[in-house]
């Protein structure tokens, strides 16, 4: 019989429609030529060309793709959610570009910003002649950013914020930074162009995980902002809680994308590898950890597909996304660990991207909501008891 990748196992192709097909394959067409030969490198480098690489992104159209005019290629979110999984099967670190950009930065311009600020940023985050980053962490404040010091306070007609955000992707890179802090008024947000007086934002180094991903603190001195820098329409926690939503909904898909990867790579490799004068994957175990995850990566795809096609019915509720973020990204991290076993010694190194991905995806259990916390919203949603505290 003629080995079967997992889609075709699923067939799961046949759950989607032309166009949602024609961007999966162009989006991993682009990722095989133009980032995949690299990004191992950039890996061990530590760095991103994040500025060349956006252009790119933007060209293809895939920066806020699920959004609606202003440049946007308003595309639907399983569209979206295809992209994701795709760029992610090459590294976790271009995902969080384009997710950071796209649904965090953008989507919080377009969702609560004035029709200014649109106008100003939308265009060339678009195209990627602007980079957002999107400022929530604090060094004490993760998992509950209720608690969060950052402040802005309202001085003879402007604004001015001080704090210290930690962890944010493209921080040291972005034109914008999308900044939430407390104010008299509750939680707000503010657009903070990064050449402001007193606003720098320092890049952490020496990460064991999204080493191709650029990662910064962002501090705030006394940053003297105008009264148009605020974003009108977000009041409270659920204005940067609701683009977490969105974040999160490309992570569903996307982490699967690592997981896929680790899969393929350790198939191809158990074909020809020999043991014991015959192929690894020819033996009993090595087919019973393949079945297995390729049974969970199945699974996971068709639990992606279906909140995706409830977020194009604007259906879809948080409790939701927190199923699949928690289920891709857990069994994603498991199915990277397991390839590694594969793959023996060579498994360690960088020429195979699957321990890559499984650091990589160290990142992704703990960002955009840890899966404790995730285990903890679907325990209130089966129990009513919220255990956050
Ligand atoms: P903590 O909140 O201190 O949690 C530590 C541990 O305690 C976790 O296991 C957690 O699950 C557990 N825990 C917390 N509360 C509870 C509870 N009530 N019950 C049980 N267990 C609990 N943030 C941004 O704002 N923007 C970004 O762009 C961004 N990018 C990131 C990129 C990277 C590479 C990383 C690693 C993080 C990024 N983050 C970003 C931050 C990320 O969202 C936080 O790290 C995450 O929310 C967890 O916060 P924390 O690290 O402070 O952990």
């Amino acid at each position: 019989p003629v080995p079967q990748s997992v889609s075709q196992l699923f067939s799961l192709d046949s759950l989607l429609d032309e166009e949602e097909l024609a961007i999966r394959d162009t989006t991993r067409r682009f990722a095989a030529e133009r980032i995949r030969p690299h990004v191992a490198g950039w890996f061990e480098a530590g760095t991103l060309p994040a500025r060349e690489l956006a252009a790119e992104l933007g060209g293809m159209g895939l920066l806020g793709m699920h959004l609606e005019g202003y440049g946007c290629a308003g595309m639907s979110a399983t569209s979206y959610g295809l992209a994701c999984l795709e760029l992610e099967a090459v590294d976790s670190g271009i995902r969080s570009l384009v997710s950071v950009q796209g649904s965090l930065a953008m989507f919080a311009i377009h969702r609560f910003g004035s029709e200014e600020q649109k106008q100003q940023w939308l265009p060339p985050m678009a195209a990627g002649e602007a980079l957002g980053c999107f400022g929530l962490t604090e060094p004490d404040f993760g998992s509950n950013p209720a608690g969060m010091r950052t402040s802005a306070r309202w001085d003879g007609g402007d604004w001015v914020l001080s704090g210290t955000k930690m962890w944010i992707t493209n921080g040291s890179v972005a034109d914008v930074a999308v900044v939430w802090a407390r104010t008299d008024d509750g939680i707000r947000g503010f657009l903070v162009p990064a050449d402001s007086p007193g606003f720098s934002a320092p890049e952490i180094k020496h990460k064991l995980s999204l080493r191709a991903s650029v990662t910064a603190e962002l501090v705030l001195e006394d940053v003297r902002l105008p009264e148009s820098a605020m974003l009108p329409e977000a009041r409270g926690l659920s204005g940067p809680l609701s683009c977490l939503g969105e974040a999160r909904f490309g992570i569903v898909f996307g982490a699967l994308g690592a997981a896929r990867d680790c899969l393929e790579t350790a198939i191809d490799y158990a074909g020809s590898r020999e043991v014991f004068d015959q192929p690894l994957a020819a033996f009993q175990l090595t087919q019973a950890k393949l079945a297995d995850m390729a049974l969970e990566l199945g699974k996971g795809q068709l639990l992606a597909l279906h909140l995706g096609r409830l977020k194009d019915r604007h259906e879809l509720r948080a409790e939701q996304v927190s199923l699949g973020k928690l289920n891709s990204v857990r069994e994603a991290i498991a199915i990277a660990r397991e390839c590694r076993t594969i793959l023996g010694a060579n498994g360690i190194t960088l020429e195979y991207p699957v321990l890559r991905h499984a650091n990589n995806l160290e990142s992704v259990l703990t960002y955009e909501g840890t899966s404790e916390m995730h285990q903890l919203v679907i325990g209130q949603a089966l129990t009513g008891e919220s255990a956050f505290r």
